[in-house]
This record gives structure tokens, C-alpha cells and sequence, in this order.
């Protein structure tokens, strides 16, 4: 069975991609100096697969530490999820974006390249499209950035283009992710963000225990259904199948492409907090506020690549993601 490299396994999403590459039978070697995770996720990715997780605790930059453990396992291939993900977080401090985002890529290339491995699936994002005029947006819409961490993953992007360029080994997937959300059914693995949350499921999650004393919707005069804004959102299962079907089939891409992972459907917030209410059967507290600057209207995939290449489609429902969040956060039995 093929060995596969994790680095940003204790994540939310890389968690989530030990449990499906584990249930399909494939090996994993976690890296993760738990910036932004809790050492105790392998064990309950164990306690949910009934198999045992190779990690090693160290940042992805350490070039030396990354070497031996290539050294020690023959990898077929990496997925790289390590990062720092928080758009605000970057405005503030764009170099520690740059050289964690940059830096840990770079890295982890020139030892691949050193240990001949060619086989890379990259954690990109629907930020790429800053604000697209094209709907749902399609992997050929045209790419911006307007904050640091969106300019890190189109770096990325295009460093790994260049590279595939100039070297026809390489098998590259840039899964440009929609927005991620739920957790695992079990309840045992899920979202654990540190600091006060900005995205919308995290937010109603602390709005539910108490923790934020309403929802803030930002915008009721958007042009959507309901005048709030519209996201794709996609259960973070469903999200480490597409990682499962990307890894999997990387030898029947030749050079680096681009692939988006979403439902291909918008939900509005009214719709999100609605469905939230109907889980729990009671009302939660909510007001309409400015919109938040730089927020786009509506964003959802042309998910048709991703099913063209690899069959892969997502299957959960909006009423599952929240059920899900709600049984992480032990709102739910
Ligand atoms: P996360 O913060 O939960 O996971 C990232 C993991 O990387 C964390 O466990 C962190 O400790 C680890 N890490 C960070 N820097 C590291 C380093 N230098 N060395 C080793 N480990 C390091 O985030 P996530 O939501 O699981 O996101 C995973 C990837 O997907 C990120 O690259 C992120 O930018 C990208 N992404 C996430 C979303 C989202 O909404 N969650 C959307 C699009 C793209
Ligand atoms: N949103 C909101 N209140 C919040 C957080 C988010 O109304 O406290 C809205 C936001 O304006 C957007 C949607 O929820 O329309 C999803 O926001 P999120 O930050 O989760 O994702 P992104 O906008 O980055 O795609």
C-alpha cells in the first residue's frame, strides 16, 4: 500500500484526510508542530480508524529533520497542508505569513527533489479568485489577491507551475478549497480555532455556547435570494475525499493543475443560521450589521473538473454539516 506524507496532519483538514487515507487502507507519516492543533488529534484519529498514525512533532521548515524522515519511510507522495490560514492575522503580520506559507513549500520541494519524489497535493484556495465576476467560477477564471494570505497560496500556485514546467516529473494538484466546514460524525474531531473566530460556522458555534452573545450578519442588501451573502460550503469529509481521489490518481496529471473542491451550490447566512436553529430547535440571537469590507456578494465552484477527472463529488447536505458541527461542539448527542 502506498505511503503517503501529511505535513499539517493535526489540522482541521488534515486530521479529517489521515481518517479517509487510513480507512482506504494507505499508510500516513503526520507532521505538525501544532501552531494551530492539539497533539491529542492523532490519538483520536486512531481511536477512529483503529489504526495507528506515524507523526513526527516538528515545523515543516526544519530541512534536516524533514530529510530523515524521508530518510526513514519511502513516500509516494505529500500532501501539504501546513500554513497559517487567518486573513486578518496576515494583514497584520504579512512576513510571518510569507515565510511559514513560502518558507515550509520551499522546504519541503528542494528535499522531495533531493529524495526524488514528484507526487505533490497542495492546499490552495478559492481565494485565488478574489472577487469573481464568473459564476459558479470555473478553475480558468482570472486570479487576485487582496491580502497577504491569499497572495501566499498564488505564490505558491505559481512556483509550482514554474516548477512543472521546467521539469516534466513532477505530478502536482492545486485543490483550490470553497469553505470547509463540519467535522467528523464521531464527534471526536473537528474545527478547533485559537483566538476569536471569523468564519461564519465557527462564529454561530460560539454564539451557541455562549461564548459571543450574537451573530453579526454582515450585509442584508447583497443581490442574493435573501440579500446575505452566498458561500459554498463543503463538509470537511467530503473535503478529504477529494484530498483520498486527488492523491490517488496524481500520476494521471502531468505538470500542475488546478482543481477546485466544493459543492458547486451556494447556501445564503440566513440559510446557514436557519438551519442551525432548526438542529437545535430553539432560536439564536442575531442582528444585520454593515457589510464586512472586501466580502464578495456570492461564491461558489464549477466543481465539474474535479468529478470529470476523478468521479468526485461531495454528498453531504447543509443539514449534515451543521449536525456534525453541532455534535463537535457537544450542542448534539
Ligand atoms: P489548520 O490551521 O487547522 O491546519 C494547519 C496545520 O498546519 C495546523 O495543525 C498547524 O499546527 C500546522 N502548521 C502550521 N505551520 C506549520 C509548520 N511550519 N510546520 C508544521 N506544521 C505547521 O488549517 P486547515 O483549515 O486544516 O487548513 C489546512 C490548509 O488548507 C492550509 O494551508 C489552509 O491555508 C488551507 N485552506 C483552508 C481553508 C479553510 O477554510 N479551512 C480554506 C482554503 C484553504
Ligand atoms: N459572515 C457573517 N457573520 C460572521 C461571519 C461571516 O455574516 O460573523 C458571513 C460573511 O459575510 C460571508 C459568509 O458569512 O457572507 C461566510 O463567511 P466566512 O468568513 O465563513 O467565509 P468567506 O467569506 O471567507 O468565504
Amino acid at each position: 500500500m502506498p505511503t503517503y506524507l501529511l505535513t499539517g496532519a493535526a489540522g482541521f483538514i488534515g486530521s479529517h484526510t489521515c481518517v479517509a487515507l487510513l480507512e482506504a487502507g494507505h499508510e500516513v507519516v503526520a507532521i505538525d508542530n501544532f501552531a494551530n492543533s492539539h497533539a491529542d488529534v492523532y490519538e483520536r484519529v486512531e481511536q477512529i480508524t483503529g489504526r495507528s498514525v506515524k507523526h513526527y512533532d516538528f515545523d515543516v521548515r526544519d530541512r534536516s529533520q524533514l530529510a530523515a524522515v524521508f530518510g526513514r519511510h519511502q513516500i509516494d507522495g505529500v500532501i501539504h497542508f501546513a500554513g497559517l490560514k487567518a486573513v486578518g492575522e496576515s494583514v497584520e503580520r504579512p512576513w510571518e505569513y510569507y515565510e511559514v506559507n513560502l518558507g515550509s513549500t520551499m522546504t519541503l520541494i528542494s528535499v522531495m527533489r533531493e529524495q526524488d519524489c514528484f507526487n505533490l497535493v497542495f492546499s490552495s484556495s478559492a481565494t485565488v479568485y478574489g472577487e469573481s465576476k464568473i459564476l459558479p467560477i470555473p478553475e480558468s477564471a482570472p486570479l487576485s489577491a487582496s491580502n497577504p494570505y491569499g497572495r501566499s497560496k498564488l505564490i505558491i500556485e505559481d512556483m509550482l507551475r514554474d516548477l512543472s514546467s521546467s521539469d516534466n516529473r513532477w505530478h502536482i494538484a492545486l485543490l483550490r478549497y470553497f469553505n470547509p466546514v463540519g467535522a467528523h460524525p464521531s464527534g471526536l474531531i473537528g474545527e478547533d480555532p485559537k483566538g476569536r473566530p471569523n468564519n461564519l460556522f465557527p462564529v454561530i458555534t460560539q454564539v451557541i455556547d455562549g461564548r459571543l452573545p450574537e451573530l453579526q450578519i454582515f450585509g442584508d442588501d447583497y443581490d442574493t435570494p435573501d440579500g446575505t451573502g452566498v458561500r459554498d460550503y463543503i463538509h470537511v469529509c467530503d473535503l478529504a475525499g477529494g484530498h483520498l481521489a486527488a492523491v490517488e490518481n496524481l500520476g494521471g496529471l502531468g505538470g500542475a493543475h488546478a482543481i477546485n473542491l466544493g459543492s458547486g451550490n451556494g447556501h445564503s447566512v440566513r440559510e446557514v443560521l436557519e438551519q442551525f436553529q432548526a438542529v437545535l430547535g430553539r432560536s439564536l440571537p442575531h442582528c444585520y450589521v454593515a457589510r464586512r469590507p472586501g466580502d464578495a456578494a456570492s461564491c461558489y465552484a464549477d466543481a465539474s473538473r474535479a468529478a470529470e477527472l476523478w468521479s468526485w463529488r461531495t454528498t453531504k447536505t447543509l443539514q449534515e454539516m451543521v449536525e456534525d458541527s453541532c455534535r463537535w461542539g457537544g450542542f448534539l448527542k
